[in-house]
């Protein structure tokens, strides 16, 4: 096994010794901030409350409203003039955050970065296109950064404009690709749409995160594509990408555990819950030193894996997420994540790229409705024919949700993509109820 950082050999306990360390260090700089100033003497934590990782429980949480109160600047540690960049979250649940970063931050994330991008086997002689969105999202530069710092050659293409793309991809025989799970499906499909074999192109692995998406879509991409997909996770509160990433045993996700403590906790109670159950990731950074967070509750929805990865490395993985707790929907009294509708429908052949849920209501009872992209190898005329592949899409949804939907197929590239997040779930029901 190579490694790119000497934390990657690291034995569990050479991890928990470290991470009490840069714990207790890390809150004695996080009371420098008027926040946590106030929260820490509020809950009378204070470094010397810290003996060992698992002390990390007396501390109260954090919550992503707390850094919405917070914006702009009051969970700075530094004086505002060390500070040399600042992103916003996509702001996909609600107002943005803003998270500001020192030189040292730039460089501790851009190592991180580079660190999970060796660890999917990308080296300095790989030609590297970012085709993620650039600006305040923390995708493009994050991503970027990473790049340069493990040697690549980079190409900041940003997000859209498919067709440049594709001749970047082709006049640099790029090699290495970042991109959104929704955009990599669609530029697969225009490679195709203009007479080229996307699985010929020189792309040989792709870091594809931002998003949640399945193991099928997973699936789906390194077919359409002839490539490697690697889950890649971050999240801008945390410095953005470079948190998590699947190794090349591809078998979830490992979090850099020297940077950032892990926890998975249960959403109703904040219990801290035991490796192997489903529950909301909790995370605290550990090296930032501009604007420390400790204990976000992250809303995302995820377990850790039980047990070593074969690649060596101890730091503990996450299963794919499955989801925001925001993004789940009760209909009829049954709880339903996007992602199981997106299992369902990507494991079917006969079903295209895309498709949105559209949950309804006509006053008394509430529908769902999901639009299926067809495969334009299967469109046909027979309305036999159709009617029956809408049902066995219903019905295979239903094993999975136990709600049967509307389902309505449409052509293939006639639902709306986006050049960010995808939005899969539009939720029209107090609106028809006129609320
Ligand atoms: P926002 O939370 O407003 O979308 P960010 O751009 O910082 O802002 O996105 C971070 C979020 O994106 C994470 O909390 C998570 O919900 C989602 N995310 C990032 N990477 C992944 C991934 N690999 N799988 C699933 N979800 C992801
Ligand atoms: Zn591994």
């Amino acid at each position: 096994m190579e490694y790119f950082d000497i934390a990657e050999t690291w034995s569990r306990d050479q991890i928990a010794e470290e991470q009490a360390k840069r714990l207790r260090s890390v809150i004695q700089r996080a009371m420098r901030s008027p926040f946590y100033a106030k929260r820490f003497a509020e809950a009378g934590i204070t470094p010397e409350s810290i003996k060992t990782v698992d002390d990390i429980r007396k501390i109260p949480f954090t919550c992503k409203d707390d850094l919405r109160q917070c914006y702009p600047d009051k969970l700075a540690c530094v004086d505002r003039e060390e500070f040399v960049r600042m992103h916003c979250s996509s702001g996909t649940t609600g107002s943005p955050v803003a998270i500001c970063y020192t030189q040292k931050d730039l460089s501790t994330w851009a190592d991180l970065m580079a660190r999970s991008m060796h660890a999917t086997g990308l080296r300095k002689k790989d030609v590297f296109q970012n085709m993620s969105g650039y600006g305040l999202f923390t995708g493009g530069l994050g991503i970027h950064y990473g790049a340069e710092r493990l040697g690549m050659m980079t190409i900041p293409a940003g997000a859209g404009n498919t067709r440049r793309q594709i001749k970047l991809l082709n006049d640099f025989k790029v090699t290495g690709i970042h991109i959104l799970p929704s955009y990599a499906m669609h530029v697969a499909e225009q490679v195709s749409a203009m007479g080229e074999d996307p699985r010929k192109m020189s792309v040989k692995r792709a870091l594809v995160g931002a998003e949640p998406y399945t193991e099928e879509t997973r699936r789906r991409i390194e077919e359409m594509l002839d490539i490697k997909v690697y889950n890649s996770f971050g999240m801008s509160e945390m410095n953005g990408p470079g948190v998590g990433i699947e190794c090349e045993a591809q078998s979830g996700m490992h979090i850099w555990e020297d940077a950032y403590i892990l926890e998975i906790v249960d959403p109703d109670t904040g219990e801290v819950l035991p490796d192997g159950q489903v529950g909301e990731l909790t995370l605290t950074t550990l090296t930032r030193e501009g604007m420390p967070v400790i204990r976000y509750r992250t809303h995302d929805i995820t377990k850790i894996i039980p047990g070593e990865c074969p690649c060596g490395r101890k730091h503990r993985r996450i299963e794919r997420i499955l989801g925001r707790s925001d993004d789940m929907f009760i209909l009829k009294g049954v709880n339903i994540y996007p992602m199981q509708i997106e299992q369902v429908l990507m494991s079917m052949p006969e079903v295209g790229q895309n498709y949105l849920i559209k949950l309804e209501s006509d006053g008394n009872r509430d529908t769902m409705r999901v639009q299926v992209e067809m495969r334009q190898e299967n469109y046909v005329d027979d309305m036999r024919l159709l009617k029956a592949l809408q049902e066995k899409i219903a019905h295979r949804l239903f094993d999975e949700i136990l709600v049967t939907p509307v389902v309505e197929l449409v052509y293939a590239n006639s639902l709306p993509v986006s050049e960010g997040k995808a939005k899969r779930l539009v939720d029209l029901r107090k609106e028809s109820k006129g609320i």
